[in-house]
């Protein structure tokens, strides 16, 4: 999983701003990277994270210069795209064990392990299809 964060750190690295100021410049690439590894941490372990893309450019895209935002969502959008679909086709294979995610009848969502490519766990099973129905799958 860091992996994932990682590269997606190496690639906007270099456009970071940099003010000349060496401890300044590190305490803003560790912010991009936290940034980095916290997005693709929710992505993996809550299911109902939205638009994780939009959450990332919205808490990085200060660190860049204007003309260079929308090459960073570009960015943020592509390998974003890629870890949410490893996330949904291969969990296991990135060391990622989904939750499942139903909601209990008080509303709490379900603690339960997620079946790789459903999102749902086994008590939980029918609900792929109903969500699916609700969003005209
Ligand atoms: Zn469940």
């Amino acid at each position: 999983m860091n992996k994932f964060s990682r590269n997606l750190f190496r690639e906007l690295a270099p456009a970071i701003v940099r003010t000349g100021n060496p401890e300044r410049d590190a305490a803003e690439r560790q912010h991009v990277l936290e940034q980095c590894e916290l997005v693709i941490q929710r992505i993996a372990t809550e299911p109902h994270f939205k638009d994780p893309e939009r959450f990332l450019f919205k808490a990085i895209r200060t660190r860049f210069l204007f003309q260079d935002q929308r090459w960073v969502r570009q960015v943020i959008d592509r390998r974003l795209g890629e870890f949410k679909l490893l996330v949904l086709e291969d969990p296991e294979a990135i060391g990622v064990t989904l939750n499942c995610a139903a909601y209990s009848s008080r509303g709490r969502p379900c603690r339960k392990q997620a079946i790789p490519g459903l999102g749902f766990c086994e008590a939980h099973q029918d609900w792929a299809g109903v969500e699916a129905e609700a969003v005209g799958v």
